[in-house]
């Protein structure tokens, strides 16, 4: 069996402890993955630190040039990698693919954006009896970078860190999540012979809660970058202090249809939102809004295409919704739905539990306060509500704590347009679902849902400091 170590200073580094990596969807032992302690935490915060004094000081070709061959070697071994994400993930071998091409996309990105990190220059001689004064700004590296990522895109969500932390000179320690250790472990591989030095990238096994305090207040430590549930982004903003930090956190997304909206061309879609990875994406589509009169028609057409999904094991083609990352996330889903149902709702399609799988549930007759609803259910669920006039739906999607992405289907320019300026969110598709993410767009959320964007050029943005300079031209 597979026994994986702590990636540090460019070294594999046997751990004092292992915990048990176990799929998803067999529950059958995949590795013996190492617990990393504080202590080897700060080893490997104090080697990017001093990988950091160089690094810094390469060239924007040379970091370019490393992210290109980064992208070369992920597109030889992209179906090698989907498989890891199968196995530990539980994720379908074709969403396996769909998410490295994503991934080889940001990293791609991040290689451009290496290039471009420019600055602008300051008219100096607009301020009053200025006459002889250049004044430019430049982005400057950090220096080290904690990231912690979840489970639930374990390649590309890293990326969203490593890529544009790279990309302009800092040294990154990653954190990836408990359950998805082997996608993040083949990245110290790729890197490595990439050309990446050592000690740039840290890689760092274990229990995020233990090993938490390190990870964000090491004095070494210049910014934490962290995707997530919201309870732990909450925890992580109060210990940060004066670091820069960068939440991605949940939500719960929504989107409305309006009466001008074909159906028929919008359901696939938007049931390939709401079950894609077993809806265990933080934009996963979870409250959609329908206008009371194509509401019954949609419902149908709906249930109708989710009943077309077929749940399975992750490594075969032909599954759509394998298991959720771990039965004790089914058991919640068992507890919210049987709770909504006391309060009312009604279960169009679904609601079919193993100890691992939830089927693609479809739910009517909700109120805006049960839980599957108003909270991140993070399942492949989804509720559907009438409504009778645009600015109620809007409403409706805004009650929610949360807003990452909203969506709207409409033919009428204006009503779009008054969406996009009403609904809360990060993000509004006009013409599609919430769950549309490409990976060099700002992204990022509103109220609970986060703090700072990513998308690579707005993440260098937050990974650097804007530093002004000014030259006197005249002694
Ligand atoms: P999670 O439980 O919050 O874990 C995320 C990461 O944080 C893991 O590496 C975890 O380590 C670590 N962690 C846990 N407790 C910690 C603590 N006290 N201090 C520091 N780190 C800690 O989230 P998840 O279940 O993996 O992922 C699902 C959540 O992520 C959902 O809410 C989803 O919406 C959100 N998400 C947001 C985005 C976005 O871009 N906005 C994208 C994807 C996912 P362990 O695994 O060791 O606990």
């Amino acid at each position: 069996m597979q026994e994986t170590k702590l990636w540090i200073n460019g070294q594999w580094e046997q751990a004092q402890r292992t915990y048990e990596l176990t799929s998803p969807y067999s529950g059958e032992v995949l590795a013996k993955v190492a617990k990393a302690n504080s202590q080897d935490v700060e080893r490997a915060i104090e080697g990017a630190h001093q990988a950091f004094q160089t690094f810094k000081k390469t060239t924007a070709y040379e970091r370019a040039e490393m992210l290109y061959k980064v992208v070369d070697i992920m597109r030889k071994r992209k179906q090698e990698l989907a498989e890891i994400l199968a196995k530990e993930a539980a994720k379908p071998i074709s969403a396996g693919v769909a998410e490295l091409d994503r991934t080889i996309a940001t990293y791609q990105f991040s290689a451009e954006a290496a290039k471009q990190s420019t600055g602008e220059t300051v008219p100096m001689d607009a301020a009053p009896g200025i006459t002889d004064r250049i004044g430019y700004t430049k982005r400057i590296p950090l220096g080290v970078v904690s990231a912690i990522t979840p489970f639930n895109f374990p390649f590309n969500l890293v990326a969203h860190k490593l890529g544009p932390a790279f990309a302009v000179g800092n040294t990154v320690v990653l954190k990836p999540a408990t359950q998805t250790p082997l996608s993040a472990i083949v990245m110290a591989e790729i890197f490595k012979e990439a050309g990446l030095p050592d000690g740039c990238l840290q890689i760092v096994t274990g229990s995020g809660g233990e090993l938490s305090d390190t990870l964000v207040a090491h004095p070494h430590v210049k910014k934490v970058t962290f995707t997530g549930s919201g309870a732990v982004g909450l925890k992580l903003k109060e210990k940060v202090g004066l670091r820069k930090i960068t939440l991605e956190l949940g939500s719960n997304a929504a989107v409305i249809v309006e009466p001008s909206a074909p159906i028929e061309k919008i359901v696939s879609r938007a049931v390939s939102g709401a079950f894609g990875f077993a809806g265990q994406v933080c934009i996963s589509l979870q409250r959609i809004y329908v206008h009371a009169s194509i509401y019954d028609e949609f419902v149908r057409q709906f249930v109708m295409e989710t009943k077309k999904l077929r749940v399975g094991d992750p490594l075969d083609t032909n599954t759509d919704v394998s298991a959720m990352i771990h039965p004790n996330e089914v058991g919640r889903m068992q507890a919210w739905i049987a709770e909504a149902k006391i309060q009312g709702a009604v279960i169009a399609t679904g609601a079919e539990f193993t100890e691992r799988t939830l089927s693609p549930t479809v739910v009517t007759n909700v109120t805006a306060q049960m839980k599957i609803v108003c909270e991140e259910t993070f399942a492949p669920i989804v509720s559907i509500v009438s409504y009778e006039t645009l600015a109620e739906a809007i409403a409706l999607v805004n009650e929610s704590e949360l807003g990452l992405n909203a969506g709207i289907y409409t033919n009428v320019l204006t009503d779009a347009m008054y969406a996009a300026d009403e609904l809360e969110a990060g993000a509004v598709m006009i013409n599609d679902i919430p769950t549309f993410r490409v990976d060099h767009m700002p992204y990022g959320g509103v109220k609970m849902s986060g703090y700072g964007k990513e998308g690579v050029k707005y993440a260098i943005e937050e990974m650097t400091n804007l530093k002004f300079i000014t030259i006197k031209t005249t002694f």
